[in-house]
Parts: C-alpha cells; structure tokens; sequence
C-alpha cells in the first residue's frame, strides 16, 4: 500500500494536509516531534471519518531519530511503501540579523535543510525503485522575497528551493516529482503572535490563508494528477506578490 508521511503532522497546515489526503483516501503517517497530544487529535479526527492513519515521532533536524523511527516503520510494514512525502515541519526563531545568536540560526538551517535532507534521502530509495513517488517541500514566500528579521528563516526556505529544483532533475526519469509549495501569511500557531490587522492590509485578497487552502494544493501536487508538475515553486498568498 502507498502512504505518506508528513513530517510535522500535528498542527498548522501539516495537519490540515494529513486529514486532506486521509480523506482523499491515503494512509497516512502523522509525524511530530512532542506535541504527543496534538498528534492524538489528528489521528482521532482522521479514523472517526474513516480514514486510516498512524503516528511517528521524530525530530526531523536530528538524523538518529529519522533512520530509527523509519526503519521500525519500514520493518512493520514490509509490503508497503512511503510514495509521498510532505516536508512540512518548520520553525521561525526571528531576530534581526545583528543580535541574531548561533543556536537561533543553526536551529532553523537544522529543521528546515537538514531535516530535508535526512527524511528525503531515506525514502527516495523506494520511490525510485517503485517508479513513484511525491514530494513536496513546504516553502514560504520568504524564501523568494526574504524577509527582514527572518535571514535565517528566509535562507532556509531559499535552500529548500534550490534543493526542489535540483532533485526534481535526478528523479524525474523514474516517475518521483519534487515540487515546493511557498504560502505567504497563514492562520496556524506559527503566526498567531503577528499583528493580523496590519498585515492583512498587505494582502490583495485581505485576508490571511486559511490551512485548508494550503492542503488542497499540496494534495493535488500529492496525487497522480500532477505528473507533469516538477521542479516548480507555487506560490499561495492571496495576491501578495514578490
Ligand atoms: P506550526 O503551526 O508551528 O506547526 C509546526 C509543526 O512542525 C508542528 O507539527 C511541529 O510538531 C512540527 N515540528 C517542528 N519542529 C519539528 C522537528 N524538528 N521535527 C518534527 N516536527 C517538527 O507551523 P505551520 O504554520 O503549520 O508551518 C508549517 C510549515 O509551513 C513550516 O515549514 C513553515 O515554515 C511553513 N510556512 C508557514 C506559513 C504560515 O504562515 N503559517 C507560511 C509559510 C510557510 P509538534 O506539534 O510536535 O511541535
């Protein structure tokens, strides 16, 4: 059976991403890093409507936690495969970059672009060998615009991008597309300490996103329908354009 596995599955948009594709019908794999709770909730709301999902904790930035977790999944469920992946799991440490502190950027570098990287790396094996596969990268429009306050954040995001493009070369030719999803401001934990009123002001559609806009699209780059899409950045912003 394919599942996907999408890493930080718990709130924001990686969980309005995992009840979208359980929907849809997909197993899915519900990763977090401590927010057990939070994990529990999605995986109730997803078996309630019939759909079939399971949890996976661990920290994507540190790469004993990955193999071990996905070696234990991977010796569970020996006839089936992980075909889409959805790197979503993120965090914003911000500061301007004169007072920034070492921990604050490596911390952001490690989840965003490490934590890419050992997930990937671990399951393009199967895709490649099953002759699909889905990945997608959750950006942000500060990776394409950069955001004062945000070098870090923003240099991640911007890695993440080049890492899309890059990959999406390598595995074409075996059926695996890589693309990246860039949303600008929307309505999750991770924004809810910005100044909403003034910013919505920002934004032609005036009105930040709601995470279930995001999951549409990422579950539409998720499935088969989008076979010819690879290598791209899709921007979801409401209008408020680099
Ligand atoms: P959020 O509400 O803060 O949720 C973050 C999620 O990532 C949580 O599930 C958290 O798990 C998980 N996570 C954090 N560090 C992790 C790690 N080291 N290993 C595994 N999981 C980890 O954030 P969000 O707004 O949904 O953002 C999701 C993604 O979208 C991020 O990559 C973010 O940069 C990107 N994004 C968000 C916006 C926005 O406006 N919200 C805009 C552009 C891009 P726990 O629950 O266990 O803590």
């Amino acid at each position: 059976m394919k599942y996907a596995l999408v890493t930080g599955g718990s709130r924001g948009l990686g969980r309005a991403v995992c009840l979208q594709l359980a929907a849809e019908g997909v197993p899915v794999i519900i990763n977090y890093q401590s927010n057990r709770s939070a994990a529990e909730e999605v995986l109730a709301q997803i078996t309630e409507r019939g759909g079939k999902a399971e949890l996976l904790q661990f920290d994507v930035a540190d790469i004993n936690s990955v193999d071990s977790a996905l070696v234990d999944w991977e010796s569970k469920h020996p006839d089936d495969y992980i075909a889409i992946l959805v790197n979503n799991a993120g965090i914003r440490e911000d500061n301007l970059m004169i007072f920034m502190q070492n921990e604050q950027w490596d911390r952001v570098i490690n989840v965003t672009v490490n934590g890419f990287f050992y997930v990937t790396r671990r399951l393009l094996k199967s895709m490649m060998t099953k002759r699909f596969g889905r990945i997608i990268n959750m950006a942000s429009l500060s990776g394409l615009k950069g955001m004062p306050g945000q070098t870090n954040y923003s240099a991640a995001k911007a890695a993440l991008i080049g890492a899309t493009k890059a990959l999406a070369q390598e595995v074409a030719p075996r059926k695996v597309t890589v693309n990246a999803v860039a949303p600008g401001f929307i309505e999750t934990d991770m924004t809810k300490d910005l100044d909403m009123d003034s910013l919505k002001k920002l934004v032609p559609v005036g009105r930040f996103g709601k995470p279930e806009e995001v999951a549409e699209l990422v579950c539409f780059l998720a499935s088969e329908k989008s076979s010819y899409i690879t290598g791209e950045v899709i921007s979801i912003n409401g209008g408020l354009y680099t």
